[in-house]
């Protein structure tokens, strides 16, 4: 493969594919850590409780990490859900599986 460098400002295409990266990342890391609670799961000692919570929120960034890497194949990742404007890149690397924009987020959750 060549590599062409098109100077020192990053286009958009290379963001959306480091950011693809970090996603299919968090994606791995979250996988294995459910496959290792459903194992702790089967032993004794665990509080059942605890277990059942962070298997639903290990559940859950899963669910994320997926819709936001398809919304990457569908084109439509980096909008707003409500607003459609494109999110701020400085937004997406914190938060590669964010939907929302700041104000629209705030909006949702006051
Ligand atoms: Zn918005």
């Amino acid at each position: 493969m060549t590599a062409t460098l098109h100077g020192p400002t990053r286009s958009s295409a290379d963001h959306q594919e480091l950011l693809r990266g970090m996603l299919e990342e968090q994606f791995a890391v979250h996988t294995a850590r459910l496959t290792q609670l459903t194992v702790h799961a089967r032993h004794a000692g665990h509080d059942p409780h605890t277990l059942e919570a962070l298997i639903a929120s290990t559940r859950e960034r899963i669910a994320e990490t997926a819709q936001a890497l398809r919304r990457m194949s569908e084109g439509t990742y980096g909008l707003c859900l409500d607003c459609h404007k494109p999110l701020p890149l400085g937004r997406l690397h914190a938060l590669p599986h964010a939907t929302h924009c700041t104000r629209c987020e705030r909006r949702r959750t006051s």
